[in-house]
This record gives C-alpha cells, sequence and structure tokens, in this order.
C-alpha cells in the first residue's frame, strides 16, 4: 500500500511555494519569457525561502526533507512560471542532489552551503553538440597531469549554463574505456581554461538560462573528482531515478498552470450568448485535462515516494520502471494538457498576450530535455524485459 497523503510538513511547504510563487514571481513570469532573462535577486530569494536545500541535510546548509518535498517545489514554480521551476531543478537537484549523494565531506562543506543559500548557482554539463541521447558517446577529454586533470571540449543545453558558478563536468577519462571510461567532475566558473561560448535561444522556458561552456585546457584539480575516476556513470546513475522524480513534477505544475488558464477562460469567453464552458466539447476537454493530470499526478508522486525509499535503503523492485514510467507519461501528458488549453483558447491562445501560449512553449521541453520520449520508452522497455 502506498499512502498519497501529504504530510503536514509537505502541505505547508507546498503553500509557502506557491504564496512564494503568487507574490514574487506571476507579476513578473511574462517579462521574464519576453527578455529572456533571469530575474535578478531571485536566487537569493529562492534561498531565503529555503527552498534550494530542500533535500540538502542542515548540516550543509539545508533543510533535510525527503525527495517528494523537493520536487513538490518545482511543481508549483512551474505552475506559475516553468522557466524558474526548470532552472531550480538544475540547481537544486542535478548539481545539489548529486553533490550531496556522491561527494566527499570536504565537497558537501565546500560547494552545498553557498548553493542551498542562493549566493552561488549550480548546473550540470553532460551533453554535447554530438553526444545528446547517446550520453555516453562524449568527447570532452580529462587527461591526468600529476594532482590536477586538463579538460577539452565542449557542452550544450545546459540549464543554468550561462551564470553557474558550480557545475558537475562529465568527460572521458579513459577513452578507450567507453562508458567506463568517464569521470564527474566538480568544475568552478573561475578555474582557468573555462569559458561561456554562448546563451541559448530558446522557444519555451525562456529566462531559464541555457548555455554552451567550453573547457580549453581547463584545469580541475583532482579533489574535485566527484566519485571515483572512471566511475562518472555510477554518479550519473545515483542520481537518475531522482531526476525522472523531480522532471515529473515540474511538467505535472505546468501542466496544472496551463489548465487553471484553460478553466478560467472556458467560463469567460461568451460565444452563442454563452460561455464557451457551458459547450459539451469544451466540458469534454476540461474534463480529460484534468483526469491526465490527477493520473499523472499519482504516478509523478509515486516515483517521488520510491525513489525516497530506495534513498533510504529500501529494496523495491519497482523504482527504475515507475521513474522511468513517470517522467515519460507526465511530459507528455503536459505536452497535451497545454495544447488542448491552446484549443479552449481558440485564436486568442494563438497570441502573444495570453499566457498559456507560454506553457504551450514551455511544455514541448517535457518530451526532450534530460531524455527524449523515445528514449524513455526505449529505457523503460529495456527494464520490463529484463526481469
Ligand atoms: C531546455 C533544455 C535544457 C536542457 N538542460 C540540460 C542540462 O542542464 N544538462 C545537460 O547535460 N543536458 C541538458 N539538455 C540536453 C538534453 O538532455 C538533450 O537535448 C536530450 O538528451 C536529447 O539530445 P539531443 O537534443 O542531442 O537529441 P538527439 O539525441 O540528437 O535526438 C534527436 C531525435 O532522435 C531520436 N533518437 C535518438 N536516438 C534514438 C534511438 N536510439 N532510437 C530512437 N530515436 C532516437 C530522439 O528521440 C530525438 O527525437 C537540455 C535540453 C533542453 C532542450
Amino acid at each position: 500500500m502506498m499512502d498519497f497523503t501529504l504530510t503536514e510538513e509537505q502541505r505547508m511547504l507546498k503553500e509557502t511555494v506557491a504564496n512564494f510563487a503568487a507574490r514574487e514571481i506571476q507579476p513578473i513570469a511574462e517579462e521574464i519569457d519576453r527578455t529572456d532573462t533571469w530575474p535578478e535577486g531571485m536566487w537569493k530569494k529562492l534561498g531565503d525561502l529555503g527552498v534550494l536545500g530542500v533535500t540538502i541535510e542542515g548540516a550543509y546548509g539545508g533543510v533535510g526533507l525527503d525527495i517528494l518535498s523537493g520536487a513538490l517545489v518545482g511543481e508549483e514554480l512551474a505552475k506559475i512560471s516553468p522557466s524558474i521551476s526548470i532552472s531550480y531543478g538544475a540547481h537544486a537537484n542535478l548539481c545539489c542532489n548529486n553533490i550531496r549523494l556522491n561527494g566527499t565531506e570536504e565537497q558537501k562543506h565546500r560547494y552545498l552551503p553557498r548553493m542551498c543559500s542562493g549566493d552561488q548557482v549550480g548546473a550540470l554539463g553532460l551533453t554535447e553538440p554530438n553526444a545528446g541521447s547517446d550520453a555516453v558517446s562524449i568527447q570532452t577529454t580529462a587527461r591526468r597531469e600529476g594532482d590536477r586533470f586538463v579538460v577539452n571540449g565542449s557542452k550544450t543545453f545546459i540549464t543554468n549554463g550561462v551564470i553557474a558558478d558550480t557545475i558537475i563536468l562529465y568527460a572521458k577519462t579513459d577513452k578507450s574505456a567507453g562508458a567506463r571510461g568517464i569521470t564527474a567532475f566538480i568544475l568552478e566558473k573561475g578555474f582557468p581554461g573555462f569559458s561561456v561560448s554562448r546563451k541559448l535561444d530558446k522557444v519555451g522556458n525562456r529566462g531559464s538560462e541555457t548555455g554552451e561552456l567550453v573547457m580549453e585546457d581547463c584545469i580541475i584539480p583532482q579533489e574535485n573528482v566527484l566519485g571515483q575516476v572512471n566511475g562518472g556513470v555510477a554518479v550519473m546513475m545515483r542520481g537518475l531515478d531522482i531526476e525522472r522524480a523531480f522532471l515529473s513534477t515540474y511538467a505535472l505544475g505546468m501542466a496544472e498552470g496551463a489548465f487553471a488558464e484553460a478553466l478560467k477562460y472556458a467560463r469567460e469567453r461568451v460565444q452563442f450568448g454563452k460561455p464557451i464552458a457551458s459547450f459539451q466539447l469544451i466540458q469534454a476537454k476540461l474534463a480529460d485535462m484534468w483526469t491526465l493530470i490527477e493520473a499523472a499526478r499519482l504516478l509523478s508522486y509515486k516515483a517521488c515516494i520510491l525513489a525516497d525509499d530506495a534513498e533510504k535503503g529500501g529494496k523495491g523492485t519497482e523504482l527504475h520502471k515507475v521513474t522511468a514510467a513517470a517522467v515519460l507519461f507526465v511530459g507528455e501528458m503536459a505536452d497535451k494538457v497545454c495544447t488542448e488549453a491552446i484549443q479552449i483558447h481558440g485564436g486568442y491562445g494563438y497570441c502573444m498576450e495570453y499566457p498559456v501560449q507560454r506553457f504551450w512553449r514551455d511544455a514541448k521541453v517535457a518530451t526532450i530535455g534530460a531524455g527524449t520520449s523515445e528514449m524513455r520508452r526505449l529505457i523503460l522497455a529495456r527494464e520490463l524485459l529484463a526481469g
């Protein structure tokens, strides 16, 4: 039996983030999108709210709550601004959680407190121009020279890459060993040889600053290896289920945001002398959208609860399947719900003046980023066939 009732603490956290988003993000959500700029001071505000270190233990500057709590923050932020939410996920989960899971005591003390407070921004750099779905084919190399590594290569599509202070970076330390020759590093933006080559001009999630990174004889000290040398895939795999769980609530939140806009518009828009909400074809759309969202919520929260359970030593066998299914289903659900929300808005949905178009553009990434729907299906099928 699995209990989907949120604890008092989780409900309070959800409410706190919802209030913060309504007060601090809603009034500037359109501007963030239009200007494609991360709002000044937002990291510090999120840090002060305590949400950047939700899943990080108190000893490292966080509040030590569970994975579901961290994912609920992402859901609430995405209801108002998927851009803020995706950047939050890259920082709090891809960077902070992976350091929490794989870092040495020294690394955790050095990097986590300043990221939990919002004084510094985190990112994760895996994807390269020629290595997307086939992530283990990365070409960035790290050559050991005494007590340091010399890194050469480039990364693309890196969320927060333009502004990040701390980046988990994957590079090949043994080119002949395939997946067994990859190492994860903690890169600081001030390390010699590191630069940001450009910011990407995206269709959606604008304001979440996505960038291309270049390492030219970039020096990373040996103590900044995350996990083991040639153990990068183990680092990747350790964070994978949590990443999928987080990503599914991000997609869930944006579907909820688009649904709220559609419901409001259906009540207000009058045609044939009546609100369009009184037409059964519009009602059917609303009913289907809500049903999809609620089904997605169950799968998504289940993924978070199982990921939590696994962290606490649980030996459940469903984890990989459920997290893979959650990120697949919820991503496609968000894409579908946001498209229907546009349809309910008719021609106005196709104009920039209504917020629903922003959710529609933002939602597309939910079937692409961090693994495409196609790859998610292949991975899930592999899990199913394995046992
Ligand atoms: C907004 C955004 C933010 C991102 N943030 C980050 C980040 O922070 N860090 C990071 O490292 N990466 C990030 N990414 C990169 C993301 O993980 C990749 O875009 C994704 O893995 C897909 O890689 P690709 O874009 O190179 O597509 P490709 O791998 O080139 O795929 C192109 C198409 O081919 C299909 N395809 C590929 N292989 C197969 C196959 N074997 N069978 C069937 N179909 C296949 C794909 O499904 C897709 O439809 C981000 C991407 C976006 C768009």
